[in-house]
């Protein structure tokens, strides 16, 4: 779309370094969209209006296209983005900042991850939040109990010096361990440190099935106890028994504004989520991390009660089998990967019932786990 063209004399210095002309500018405060020129000079915007007069080293033809300011990604997982310092995929939708850390898992030194673009500088901007899982499991590692005194403290102290680093808030991903082994007052207490720097919680609540109007409720009462804006990561309704409560959802949402509470929410950009397989067993079983839940297993007592747990699951969601659940990367065996667990269960065990489905689940999570 680019038309080059400086047509000022030669010797005299052109008025903007860049003009675009003719576009539909969006500008990214909720107004609709004008149409406008856009002048830049030394790396900011020096005019914005119609038909701007004055020369400029390239002027750019966007007749037909929209101008926006860069988008703000609020809920990456972009902890890797060093080794793809271009960026491209992001840049290429309009994506020029980044923030990191979401739900639950987060570098633990901020500052230097955020140091290392003086050596390998990002085409993007990069925040990171600051997350309770890791921190969580950097100081009492998968212990599903309460945090003793001298834990929180610490916990305190790391998030404190990630804010101080550099950090813009704390992320939670409740349904993962270890943020699943952590109770309500546990995330209010970091929470408030966060707020003492001015900082935000964004949340993977701990439940976006069943149970999601508590998990809001939850989300909502750590604002308002810790006294800090509240961001609900990838706001759904996962259990089909729930479609049709979105209503209630952005009613408890709505209200908890109209009080004042500055929450807000985000969503995919389509009608499939992503995580990992793990995420479907129960809470009890990854006690003390992959090692100790894999020797559980091998007990076939306590085996066959998982099975339970995870048909009854599934039932009390309104399915009927594990189809909805397709693998995205399984490194044991790509051949799954694009399949649903069902076509994994017939493949693998020449059997699809809900025990072949269930044991499919058990056998891929102790090789290893599985995106889903
Ligand atoms: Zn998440």
């Amino acid at each position: 779309m680019a038309s080059a063209g400086f047509d000022g004399a030669w010797g005299r210095s052109p008025d903007y370094d860049l003009l675009i002309k003719n576009a539909r500018v969006v500008d990214g405060a909720g107004n609709p969209w004008f149409r406008a020129d856009v002048a830049v000079k030394d790396g900011r915007i020096a005019r914005i209006g119609r038909e701007l007069a004055g020369a400029a080293r390239q002027v750019v033809n966007a007749e037909g296209l929209i101008l926006a300011p860069g988008f703000i990604d609020v809920h990456g997982h972009t902890e890797d983005i060093f080794s793809y310092p271009d960026a491209e995929n992001f840049i290429r939708m309009g994506v020029t900042t980044l923030v990191t850390g979401n739900c639950g898992a987060s570098v633990i030194d901020v500052g230097e991850f955020l140091g290392r673009y003086r050596e390998t500088p990002l085409t993007v901007n990069l925040a990171t939040l600051i997350a309770h899982g890791s921190v969580r499991a950097r100081v009492m590692q998968y212990a599903a109990r309460a945090p003793n005194d001298a834990e929180l403290a610490e916990m305190k102290r790391l998030v404190a010096k990630a804010m101080e680093d550099g950090a813009v808030g704390l992320s939670t991903g409740l349904i993962y361990a270890p943020g699943s082994f952590a109770k309500t007052d546990e995330i209010v207490a970091l929470a408030k440190v966060v707020a003492s720097f001015g900082g935000v919680y964004a949340t993977h609540m701990r439940d976006e099935g069943n149970r999601v109007l508590e998990a809001i409720e939850e989300a909502i009462a750590i604002g308002e106890q810790a006294g800090l804006p509240v961001e609900i990561s990838h706001l759904k309704v996962a259990s089909p028994r729930l479609w049709g409560a979105s209503d209630r959802m952005l009613g408890l949402i709505r209200a908890a504004r109209a009080r004042g509470l500055e929450v807000t929410v985000d969503q995919y950009a389509y009608t499939a989520s992503s995580t990992s397989l793990e995420t479907m067993l129960p809470n009890w079983t990854l006690e003390g991390g992959r090692p100790e839940a894999v020797k559980r297993l091998a007990d076939p007592a306590t085996r066959q009660k998982v099975k339970d747990e995870l048909i009854a699951s599934l039932k009390s969601k309104g399915r009927s089998d594990f189809s909805y659940a397709v693998v995205a990367f399984y490194g044991a065996n790509l051949n799954y990967n694009g399949k649903h667990l069902v076509e994994i269960a017939r493949l693998a065990q020449g059997k699809d019932d809900l025990d072949a489905q269930t044991e499919q689940i058990l056998t891929m999570y102790e090789q290893g786990g599985a995106g889903m």
